[in-house]
């Protein structure tokens, strides 16, 4: 399996429109974050986890030519807004693009996208194919995912965990239940924003927490704002089995 980083910043992205801090002027590659989301190459299939409004950019850069399903964690714009690009995947593959999440988030493609499923369709459009999910094991093309039900502020999120990898973006709570599914996983890619505690999301220490309650080989954290701070500085402050992903990073597993 292949995991790799296409995003890591959160909504806004970083640099973030206008601000001249430091990290937002930084020179380090690794403190540009599109939005948030990665690529699963599993016994060759290929699947992205969010397709957010840098998701053109992503596969272009990654230069990922096969795409077999798309699969979101929840409805916010971050991680959604980029699906109407499925449309080249469409035209090279034939066929529709499985789309996956739970019912809510599909309601939400519904409305947001509504020109992809009118009655009368201009030609040209995006073809999706709802596939809705709920939070028990589930399979695409061979491949097992299990969902994690997390919480991002009151809304409910999927985490995922395929094999001995887990991915939870866009969380402040994770009950016991759901957690006690991640345990035993090699990489645990955790979501955090900054330092500060915030509404909707974990802290630095709150995913540190974390990670220290699963012990999995490796934790990384994604789904990072401009005001966490310079990635160098950061990095050299967490134990070695924690990092900060960055877009691009590619893990093998
Ligand atoms: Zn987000
Ligand atoms: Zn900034
Ligand atoms: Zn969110």
């Amino acid at each position: 399996m292949k995991i790799t980083f296409l995003g890591t910043g959160t909504s806004q992205g970083v640099p973030v429109i206008a601000c001249n801090c430091e990290v937002c002027q930084s020179l380090d590659y690794r403190d540009k974050r599109l939005r948030t989301a990665i690529h699963i190459e599993v016994d060759g299939k290929s699947f992205v986890i969010d397709a957010g409004p840098d998701f053109r950019q992503q596969m272009l850069r990654e230069r990922i030519h096969k795409l077999d399903a798309v699969i979101f964690t929840h409805e916010h714009k971050d991680h959604t807004a980029g699906l109407d690009d499925v449309r080249a995947y469409n035209f090279f593959q034939k066929r529709d693009m499985p789309v996956y999440g739970r019912e809510q988030v599909l309601e939400q493609i519904k409305r947001e996208f509504a020109y992809a499923f009118a009655e009368i369709r201009y030609p040209g459009i995006p073809q999706i194919n709802l596939c809705p999910i709920e939070n028990q094991p589930f399979e695409i093309e061979g491949v097992s995912f299990l969902p994690i039900e997390v919480l991002h502020y009151k809304l409910p999120v999927f985490g995922y965990r395929i094999g001995d990898f887990a991915y939870i973006t866009d969380v402040n709570y994770i009950s016991a239940h759901e957690l006690a599914k991640v345990k035993g996983v090699k990489v645990l890619v955790l979501g955090a924003l900054r330092r500060e505690k915030h509404l909707s999301h974990f802290s630095l220490s709150e995913a540190i927490e974390v990670f220290e309650k699963v012990k999995p080989e490796m934790g990384y954290i994604t789904h990072i704002s401009h005001q966490m701070g310079m990635h160098s500085d950061v990095e050299e402050e967490l134990p070695t089995n924690i990092r900060l992903a960055y877009d691009g990073l590619s893990l093998v597993l």
